[in-house]
């Protein structure tokens, strides 16, 4: 199942690279605050680059609405039983999203910090997304997650006053598990350290 699934995501790749698209596999808890994050960076035009969203949830399409309200395109997978989203799953998103060349599209994977660590979908990087209401033991809990991660962006950073998260010790246990992951505390409501965020997404 992963050998098929690895091959159909080179076929992604190759098909996003040949039309300069972009893209990033976003992955949480639920709850972490995903698409808040891409709320903002659409409504602050943080990407520097048009955007677009492959949403994936069990069920509802509460999430592309919001994306969509916040001015860019998205098409919702819903998955049912499954727990992740796969590069067939995202290549038929595709075909409904049909994303401009030159894109930035995420791929907003079904919050859960288990199996999305497992299955390639053809993206350029692996963004997780934890938040510090749900504790700062995630990064052992879940290594393989942070393992396969190019960065973490802890958010809800405005909430730290009244949680026990530190947030010192959460980075070194994943850079424990990996030395080269990049690390960028944000909150998305009161916008702190966002302008990292969006220096990021403009660099790939
Ligand atoms: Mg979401
Ligand atoms: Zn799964």
């Amino acid at each position: 199942m992963l050998a098929k699934n690895s091959r159909l995501a080179a076929h992604n790749r190759a098909w996003f690279a040949e039309r300069s698209i972009v893209t990033i596999n976003l992955m949480s808890s639920p709850g972490a605050g995903k698409t808040s994050l891409l709320e903002r960076t659409i409504r602050d035009n943080g990407a520097g680059r048009q955007v677009a969203v492959v949403e994936g949830d069990q069920e509802t399409v509460f999430d592309a609405e919001r994306i969509r309200d916040a001015g860019a395109r998205a098409v919702q997978i819903n998955t049912g039983a499954g727990c992740h989203l796969d590069a067939t799953m995202v290549r038929s998103g595709l075909d409904a999203l049909d994303p401009d060349r030159g894109d930035l599209v995420f791929l907003e994977n079904v919050g859960n910090l288990v199996c999305p660590a497992l299955f390639d979908l053809g993206e350029l990087r692996k963004v997780v997304v934890i938040s510090v209401t749900e504790g700062d033991d995630k990064p052992l809990k879940y290594p393989h997650m942070f393992a396969a991660a190019d960065l973490v962006v802890v958010n809800k950073t405005d909430l730290l006053p009244y949680v026990d998260f530190d947030v010192d010790r959460c980075e070194r246990d994943a850079r424990s598990i990996n030395p080269g992951v990049g690390w960028l505390p944000v909150s998305t409501r009161t916008g702190e350290n966002l302008d990292a965020w969006y220096a990021w997404l403009q660099e790939l």
